[in-house]
């Protein structure tokens, strides 16, 4: 687990205005959730809790195993969010508290609705590729969905768009007129782009909505401007579009949606509203209330951090 509040302070990079809207870069920084991997977090920052109601950015990878387990996320709940587990390369287990199993894949959506409540574990399976590269995204629900009953569900067609320059994985939302059957419960948008070599990559955007973009392998300019590698680039709203641009292949995440207007708390694996929400979360996990259990997990599961104001994220 990582404490947020022991993290640098997020500083602006670069905050010269481009054309469109200003874009400001904020540099990820390196966090240790737990469950034998290390990730760049790109949000929360201090600056922007949410971009649209995606209120967590964890990339990982990419790495190479021999037979040694990659990734071992034990058993532990979650309250108020979806967990979104795209992978560029490997696999990651699924398993949760209501027997739901789903195994992530390059191009293959493990999409969580934690709801009121559920556990879950993610693992490295036993039969492996020996890599592993990918996301771990949260998306906060709207206060009218987040005591709803949870679900787990496993999407392979998702929409592949080719606007020219390379591919685009739609795997949340709506983009370029196409939608993502990935259920969702707020205007929003999760891509993977993938460019070719001397790409020029034009995609539009929702004005209305916030929008991020992350660089996930390789150099990208944004309207011609270089960006900074290993940063969350935020492009605010009042942007009808962006033209990409590489020399070499590269890919990158764009996330974005309607700007979340509610006001959220995370602490640890949880996202509230009130901190009373969070210990009475914390205090069911802890006696085997609510959440069930992972049955298919074999081993111990999380225990929850005591409980202080400090906000901390897992996994
Ligand atoms: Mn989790």
């Amino acid at each position: 687990m990582s404490k947020l509040a022991a993290s640098p302070e997020p500083k602006s990079l670069e905050t010269q205005p481009v054309p469109g809207s200003k874009v400001v870069s904020y540099p990820a920084r390196d966090a240790d959730p737990g469950g034998g991997i290390t990730v760049v977090r790109a949000l929360p920052l201090r600056q922007h809790r949410l971009v649209g109601p995606w209120c967590f950015f964890d990339h990982y990878g990419p790495l190479t195993f021999g037979n040694r387990k990659a990734m071992d996320v034990a058993p532990h709940p979650h309250i108020g969010l979806q967990t979104v587990s795209w992978l560029f390369d490997g696999e990651i287990l699924h398993n949760d508290s209501l027997g739901c199993t789903g195994m992530a894949r390059p191009g293959e959506l493990n999409l969580m609705t934690a709801g009121q409540a559920i556990a879950h574990a993610e693992e490295t399976p036993a039969r492996n590729s020996g890599k592993l590269h990918g996301l771990q995204l949260w998306v906060a629900l709207p206060d009218r969905e987040r005591q709803r009953a949870p679900s787990f569900d496993h999407y392979k067609d998702l929409p592949v768009l080719e606007p020219g320059g390379g591919r685009v994985h739609l795997f949340m939302g709506e983009l370029a007129g196409q939608r993502s059957k990935a259920r969702a419960f707020s205007p929003l948008v999760g891509a993977e782009l993938k460019f070719e070599t001397n790409a020029r990559m034009r995609l539009p955007l929702n004005p209305a909505w916030e929008h991020a973009f992350v660089i996930i392998d390789g150099k990208i300019s944004l309207d011609g401007k270089p960006l900074v590698p290993g940063a969350l680039h935020y492009l605010g709203t009042q942007r009808s579009g962006i033209e990409l641009s590489t020399k070499d292949p590269a890919r990158a995440v764009l996330i974005g949606g309607a700007p979340f207007e509610e006001p959220i708390i995370i602490w640890w694996n949880f996202v509230a509203r009130t901190a009373e929400e969070i210990q009475a979360a914390r205090e069911d996990w802890e006696q085997h209330r609510r959440f069930g259990e992972v049955k298919a997990y074999k081993g111990a599961r999380l225990t929850a951090p005591s409980f202080s104001a400090r906000p901390i994220a897992g996994h």
